[in-house]
């Protein structure tokens, strides 16, 4: 076990950041003495990403920014060896329904291979935010839906600018 303070790492793509990720983010730094979330740099499971990486690490530095003990910086190497690099001792993932299962089951297994010192967390999905997702967020806002109540302010008018000039 690495010495020192108990880091977590919490990857994702944050394409928008939204409140569940906030969320769990939050309550992760609730339990580890230093969060690091990794925003992937490009995600392979997703097409072209709508915010590039830096504006997804600023939207979420603006929202943790009174949090001392949650760092957020990009990433394109492989998660595990992020970690490493990091000294941290476990990965928080949020679990929302059943459908993120199957997929984290599986990267869990691939992780603990390359791994075995590092442990996944799963933190479940908070009853209000299990059905949001980055890109339920984007149809809705492509559509005209008010996406207030679902991500940080900023975010909300960042996403309206952008699929306007799309
Ligand atoms: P998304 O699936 O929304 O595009 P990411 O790939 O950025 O999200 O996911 C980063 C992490 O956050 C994953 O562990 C994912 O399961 C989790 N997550 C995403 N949305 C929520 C939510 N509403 N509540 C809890 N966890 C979530």
């Amino acid at each position: 076990m690495p010495d020192g303070p108990r880091t977590a790492i919490c990857p994702g793509s944050y394409d928008p950041v939204t409140n569940g990720h906030l969320d769990i983010i939050g309550r992760a730094a609730r339990v580890f003495d230093r969060v690091i979330v990794g925003v992937v740099n490009q995600p392979l499971r997703k097409n072209k990403t709508l915010f590039s990486p830096e504006e997804r690490q600023a939207f979420i530095e603006a929202a943790t920014s009174e949090q001392d003990n949650i760092e957020v910086q990009v990433f394109s190497t492989l998660l595990v060896d992020f970690a490493r690099e990091h000294n941290a001792r476990a990965i928080v993932k949020g679990l929302r329904a059943i459908s993120d299962f199957e997929y984290e089951f599986e990267m869990n297994q691939l992780n603990r291979k390359l791994a075995p010192d590092i442990e996944s967390v799963y933190v479940m999905a908070s009853p209000e935010y299990s059905f949001l997702s980055s890109t339920g967020v984007k149809e809705l806002a492509t559509f005209g839906g008010d996406v207030g109540d679902l991500v940080p302010a900023e975010v909300a008018s960042k996403l309206a600018e952008r699929i306007q000039r799309r």
